[in-house]
């Protein structure tokens, strides 16, 4: 494991710490949700306790190595100097000779924000000249964003080797602790929920899970696949099937049977003929899928056998909408998974909900706080989950 940042003596010196602010901005260019920021304050507020001067980084969208005003990081840093009670410097670049001079000039307990990343095309690529620019602006490196932990960046990779001295922050160090716990060691009944629309991005976070899992329920889009797919042949109308993961899902479902894994699949679905907020929905058992209907919503004999298997579960990771719950219609087997959740955490369960889609549901149905620990980053959970390192997280195992 590497060095958490507790574990650093950062007084008087500079911290560079890779922050997740790829935060939501409304039409106005404000943060529409700041759930990001909140979740760096424990490194932040830490380094400042111990008397350092805190330099922090982050991308924000995909600017493709140009400058995009839209995608500055000033709004950030408005909200975080009223978040952490303190005024925050804000860079106009992240590298070059003002930006230089501003961190030389930061006393403990000042904090400078660079702005994003990604206005340079180096962060992406993962440059040796610029990681080591940046490398420059500090004595100690710590990265706490895990949402990007999954790419091999300039800024989370790159700069790491530069250092003597580097640690996960608090967020990072948290992530890996709860997503990894939850794979390998996990309290049983140890119940997977997967949903959202495809089976594609999920192949090796399924392959794995059928070894560990006592139950994987699956909705969302990605059941129909597997409901289409041999020994179940089901006919599934017009609901999304990935004709070429099929015999993947075969395969699936050939695994959990020989390791004797409870794997569940709907029974019913709320279908429609249009995915839209005032189409016309109805409940009916999946074989009585007509051709011009799709299924978008897990029904309520599916909703019921979920519920129950979930209530004798003691760790549930949930990763994927049981349905378009961006929709009115289709959002009500999403709802009750998550107030299920909501539930069995109340009465000990450890609660994972695993990024992405199904952390914007709890936000959706104000749920979100409800459940033991949303994972930040979508995609670096999904590796993680999936056994997959990440290179992030490995840079800062090694020596300079
Ligand atoms: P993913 O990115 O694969 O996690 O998928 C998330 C998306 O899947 C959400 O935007 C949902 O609206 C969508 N989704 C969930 N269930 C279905 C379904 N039955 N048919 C089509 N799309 C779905």
């Amino acid at each position: 494991m590497p060095k958490h940042v507790k574990d650093l003596a950062v007084k008087g010196k500079k911290v560079f710490v890779r922050t997740d602010y790829n935060v939501p901005l409304d039409a106005e260019g404000q943060v529409s949700d700041d759930f990001r920021i909140r979740a760096s304050l424990p490194t932040i507020e830490h380094l400042l306790k111990e008397g350092a001067a805190v330099i922090l980084a982050s991308h924000l969208g995909r600017p493709k190595g140009v400058v995009v005003p839209e995608m500055s990081l000033a709004p950030v840093a408005q909200i975080l100097a009223e978040l952490v009670h303190a005024d925050v410097l804000f860079a106009p670049d992240c590298v070059g000779d003002e930006v230089v001079a501003l961190a030389a000039d930061l006393e403990p307990g000042q904090i400078l924000l660079l702005e994003n990343l990604r206005f340079h095309a180096a962060e992406t690529s993962n440059d040796p000249d610029f990681s080591r620019e940046l490398s420059t602006l500090a004595d100690i490196y710590v990265n706490d964003a895990f949402g990007t932990a999954h790419r091999a960046h300039a800024s989370n990779v790159g700069m790491a080797a530069h250092f003597q001295e580097k640690a996960a922050g608090f967020l990072l160090m948290q992530e890996i602790d709860f997503l990894v716990k939850a794979i390998e060691a996990p309290r049983r009944p140890f119940t997977v929920v997967l949903g959202g629309s495809k089976v594609s991005g999920k192949i090796d976070l399924l392959k794995r899970l059928a070894e560990i899992a006592d139950n994987i329920l699956i909705g969302g889009g990605m059941a129909f696949t597997f409901l289409a797919a041999p020994p179940l042949n089901h006919n599934v109308g017009s609901s999304l099937v990935e004709e070429d993961r099929l015999k993947f899902a075969s395969d699936v479902i050939d695994l959990c049977l020989k390791k004797g894994v409870n794997l569940v699949l709907p029974s019913d679905c709320i279908a429609g003929r249009e995915i839209s907020e005032n189409a016309d929905s109805l409940e009916l058992p999946i074989r009585a899928l007509e051709d011009d209907l799709m299924g978008l919503d897990i029904g309520g004999r599916t909703i019921e056998s979920f519920k129950n298997i979930l209530d004798i579960s003691k760790t549930v990771l949930w990763n994927g909408p049981m349905g378009v719950f961006e929709m009115t219609p289709f959002q009500e087997g999403t709802l009750a998974v998550a107030r299920k959740l909501q539930e069995i955490t109340k009465n000990g369960a450890t609660t994972i909900v695993g990024g992405g889609d199904s952390a914007a549901a709890l936000k959706k149905f104000k749920l979100d706080g409800c459940v033991t620990h949303t994972s930040t980053g979508g995609g670096a959970s999904l590796e993680l989950l999936s056994g997959i390192s990440l290179p992030a997280f490995e840079a800062l195992k090694g020596t300079k």
